[in-house]
């Protein structure tokens, strides 16, 4: 079977993932469609434990969003709504987008369970206007979503859409797996960040510059991947410049306490730089916690550690630069 016919078999009711007779030739950007069958969407729960996830990424969305003076949000990555849950408990105004509607029904199943009624809308990103009106404070892509676009004019098309699915000082915070480290050095993972289930293995069973493809086991013996494509980060970076967001500034990580390379990038875009770019105020909504994280912080200008321009100076750091937790 080839690799369309995993494309084809979309919706809320298909189980099986097939990937043809050469599972690592499948390297299109509609493949997500036909992966996330029923039986993994019901699984990735498993996969990425909510209240573990909960406690290791923190409030750190939230104090970026708050810090930008945000309140309408643009979920594109739902998946099964743990975002989509959190910011509307924390109270943003939030519309839960995603291309896969068995993700959505249970996005939507896990916000009745804690006695919500998430908004919802099905689109693909390459797409994402023609079902999208109006403009929102921020867009999230979140979860390593982005991975999913195997085609670069697929990759400026989501961009372009997200960027004119924005205000004009709208911000586009979009994470990816630190995919350089594995492309240059080989997978490691402290387990700790995004895929939390602790009885769950999420590990790449194939990588090479056009794909990472990943294998996800669970307990009960069932597997599933998915097919990615290895995005480096400071390719993400340009990406989202020409795109036309003015500045990006990228994570690492959400706490100070690492040694090695960071898991996870958390890229920030701005749509438009303004001289008071609120993160007085960032730092003064953070709860303590954070706030002490981001005083150690470091800012990272290419390969050079300076001090973190966020705590001392009330202006918005150098464009360009790279913002991450460290030592
Ligand atoms: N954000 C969630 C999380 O962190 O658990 C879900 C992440 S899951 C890895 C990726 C999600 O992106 C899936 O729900 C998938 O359907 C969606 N997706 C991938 N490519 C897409 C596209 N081109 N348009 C819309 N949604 C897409």
């Amino acid at each position: 079977m080839s690799s369309s016919s995993l494309q084809d078999d979309a919706g809320l009711q298909s189980f099986a993932q097939n990937y043809g007779d050469d599972p690592l030739a499948a390297r299109e950007s509609d493949l997500y469609r036909g992966e996330f069958v029923t039986g993994f969407v019901e699984k990735w729960d498993e996969l990425i434990d909510w209240d573990a996830r909960a406690e290791s990424e923190g409030r750190f969305f939230i104090d970026v969003l708050r810090a930008h003076g945000k309140e309408s949000v643009l979920d594109v990555a739902t998946g099964t709504g743990f975002h989509s849950v959190r910011l509307t408990e924390a109270g943003f105004d939030v519309l839960s987008v995603d291309g896969s509607p068995a993700m959505l029904a249970k996005a939507f199943e896990n916000g009745r369970k804690r006695g919500l009624i998430l908004k919802t809308v099905q689109a693909d990103w390459r797409e994402l206007n023609r079902s999208i009106h109006g403009k929102y404070d921020a867009i999230i892509c979140l979860g390593n979503s982005f991975t999913h676009l195997h085609d670069e004019l697929d990759r400026r098309k989501a961009l372009a859409e997200f960027y004119a699915a924005l205000r004009h000082d709208g911000v586009l915070i979009l994470d990816q797996r630190n995919y350089d480290e594995m492309l240059d050095h080989g997978f490691t993972s402290k387990h700790k960040y995004y895929y939390c289930g602790d009885q769950v293995t999420a590990e790449p069973e194939y990588i090479d510059d056009g794909l990472a493809r990943f294998n996800y086991a669970f307990p009960d013996g069932s597997e599933y991947t998915l097919n990615m494509f290895p995005l480096r980060k400071n390719y993400v970076r340009r990406l989202m410049r020409e795109a036309g967001f003015e500045r990006v500034r990228t994570y690492g990580d959400f706490q100070e306490t690492y040694e090695s390379e960071p898991d996870f990038f958390i890229h920030v875009a701005e749509k438009s730089v303004t001289p008071n770019c609120h993160l007085r105020d960032r730092r003064s909504s953070l709860s303590g916690t954070r706030q002490r994280h981001l005083e150690k912080s470091v800012a990272i200008a290419g390969d050079a550690l300076v001090p973190a321009r966020l705590d001392s100076t009330p202006q918005c750091a150098a464009d360009e630069s790279v913002m991450r937790n460290g030592h």
